[in-house]
């Protein structure tokens, strides 16, 4: 239920607000950052699944601190206590806020897999532009940490699989045989568009973009 909320349209615009209010800094340490991506918010009053829905808590400007995920993780102490061994498959629109939201979930150790990041590591092209030509190269190296997924074959903590999977029969067979526990990132087609138009990044491939926004809300299956 808490993972749900982070998942939310309502959580991402909050958060986007109080950061873009405080500025680039971090509330706990003080330090400056360069992105709002480096940020997430802290609940003084720490949200549990009782009060999670009531939003004078979890979406209280009065109950948030600005910190770097770095910082919320000592906040939390979450990696001196032994975490359960998680996997989870983040699914939802481009631009959705996906990988915003693995963001703020993971933790050092977890494995991430999310098939632009493979792209930018084996073509040394931002993430956002994907040659076609180098698909199944990228698969390849997908599948295979798929399967350590399936096996749980090494030593990561949690892991995070980031995609569309806008065919539900994929999606819950793909859960199925990692084990995973499905979170949706539900965000309209267009919110995801009016993201794009905002995108710099993308200004130059907005036409191939909003393809694949097109093409996951043509496909998609509750
Ligand atoms: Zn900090
Ligand atoms: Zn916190």
């Amino acid at each position: 239920m808490l993972r749900s909320f982070y998942a939310s349209l309502a959580w991402q615009k909050f958060r986007l607000l109080i950061i873009n209010e405080r500025g680039l800094r971090c509330q706990h340490c003080g330090e400056r950052v360069a992105r709002s991506a480096e940020l997430t918010l802290h609940h003084l009053i720490e949200l549990t699944p009782e009060n999670v829905h009531d939003t004078s808590i979890s979406l209280s400007p009065v109950n948030v601190i600005v910190v770097h995920h770095h910082c919320h993780n000592e906040i939390h102490h979450r990696f001196s206590v032994r975490r359960e061994r998680g996997v989870y498959i983040i699914y939802g629109p481009p631009l959705a806020g996906k990988m915003s939201y693995v963001r703020e979930c993971v933790g050092r150790g977890d494995l991430v897999v999310d098939m632009d990041r493979l792209y930018a590591a084996v073509s040394m092209l931002p993430d956002y532009d994907k040659p076609d030509n180098l698909l199944s190269n990228v698969r390849g190296i997908h599948n295979l940490l798929l399967d350590n997924i399936k096996t749980r074959y090494g030593k990561w903590h949690s892991a995070w699989v980031i995609g569309g999977y806008a065919d539900r029969y994929k999606r819950e067979k793909l859960a199925d045989d990692l084990g995973a526990e499905l979170i949706f990132c539900d965000v309209s087609k267009e919110e995801c568009l009016s993201r794009l138009e905002l995108d710099e990044a993308r200004r130059y491939r907005r036409d191939e973009w909003r393809g694949y926004i097109d093409k996951w809300f043509s496909q998609y299956m509750a």
